[in-house]
């Protein structure tokens, strides 16, 4: 290939263990996002072999630290770069939040163009560090043709995940990302790019922040719970609830009346804690059941887990009121 048929691939840098060394506390204070993302890409050989890489720390920040203000100025930077004719976007950050910022730029973007997140599990210090490889087939997804128009992506370990599907299922395994509902869409062999299964189109969510101080809670219901943290957090001003139910959808009684007082006032979306397939419709009907809770006023989260419900939530939420209906049509994609 000559210099000039290479085409241009934008890495935003965020922080995250890909980009942490040793801080300023020396030896045994614990490693803190430091790398840019210049830095980044010249730890990988070959990348730009096959690729003109444009390199920007958009943030230095551990996961947990980004936010949705973060997430809309991301996705805004990246649809000017679709607009510049970017062939693809490669996103690194923390693992720790990738379930959810991949989902969140898969709801904002809607390019054909590929936007695929990686990061590490095992940071530049050690042995058998994962970001240069990661960062290499995070690349060659992003080049393919296979990966356009397949929405967000997560790449890592050498897999490909729907940003739809894809959770951190371990704290320090470098096969941390799986998708259980259905399993990676493909993977990256020798350098070539394989997506075998297709994911069906999505409309991304259109219009300006309006309500940034959108709040959404998430609570997982267990054993013996009576309602009180949904009380509370109703009464703490939230716009909006998901629900992590027990099995299909299931809570106690007094934990059921307490969702219906609050489903009256904000929308209020039901999940599973499992972390696999969807909340059911209408298989039980004893009180606290699926049925119930229906009834009550809830919305049913379909196949998204808590963690995507909540974020989804945050998106509609953020650009202006949403009645309950609304939300429901929203989610209904998913369900
Ligand atoms: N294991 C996480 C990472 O991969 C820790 C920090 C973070 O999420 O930023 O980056």
């Amino acid at each position: 290939m000559r210099e000039t048929d290479k085409y241009s691939i934008s890495v935003m840098a965020l922080g995250g263990t890909i980009a942490m060394v040793e801080g300023k506390g020396g030896e045994g204070s614990g490693v803190v996002p430091t790398l840019t993302g210049e830095a980044l890409v010249a730890a990988v050989p070959g990348l730009d072999a096959i690729a003109h890489i444009h390199a920007r720390s958009f943030r230095q920040l551990p996961s947990a630290q980004l936010g949705y203000d973060d997430l809309d100025e991301l996705a805004t930077a990246i649809g000017q770069l679709n607009n510049d004719g970017c062939r693809g976007v490669v996103v690194t950050q923390g693992t720790d939040t990738i379930e959810e910022t991949a989902f969140v730029l898969d709801r904002l973007l809607g390019l054909e163009m590929p936007v695929v997140v990686t990061g590490a599990m095992r940071n530049p210090t050690e042995a058998g560090a994962d970001g240069p490889a990661n960062l290499l087939a995070a690349v060659r997804v992003a080049l393919s043709e296979a990966a356009r128009g397949m929405g967000c992506v997560v790449v890592f370990n050498d897999e490909i995940h729907a940003a739809r599907f894809v959770r951190k299922t371990h704290t320090s395994r470098p096969d941390t990302f799986q998708s259980p509902a259905c399993g990676r869409i493909g993977w990256v062999t020798e350098g070539r790019v394989r997506v075998v299964v297709q994911v069906p189109p999505v409309p991304a969510i259109r219009g300006p922040v309006t309500r940034n101080d959108a709040r959404v809670a998430l609570v997982k219901i267990a054993l013996g719970d009576r309602g009180e943290q949904v009380r509370a957090l109703h009464d703490a001003g939230f716009s909006g609830l998901v629900v992590e139910a027990t099995g299909g959808g299931h809570v106690p009684c007094e934990v059921a009346e307490a969702l219906e007082a609050a489903a009256r006032n904000i929308p209020v979306v039901l999940a599973s804690r499992t972390g696999s397939g969807e909340v059911l419709e209408h298989t039980y009907g004893f009180p606290g059941s699926e049925t119930d809770l229906l009834r009550r006023g809830l919305i049913r989260a379909g196949w998204l887990d808590g963690l995507k419900a909540k974020a989804l939530l945050t998106l509609l939420l953020r650009r202006g009121p949403r009645t309950p209906a609304q939300v429901a049509q929203a989610l209904a994609a998913w369900a």
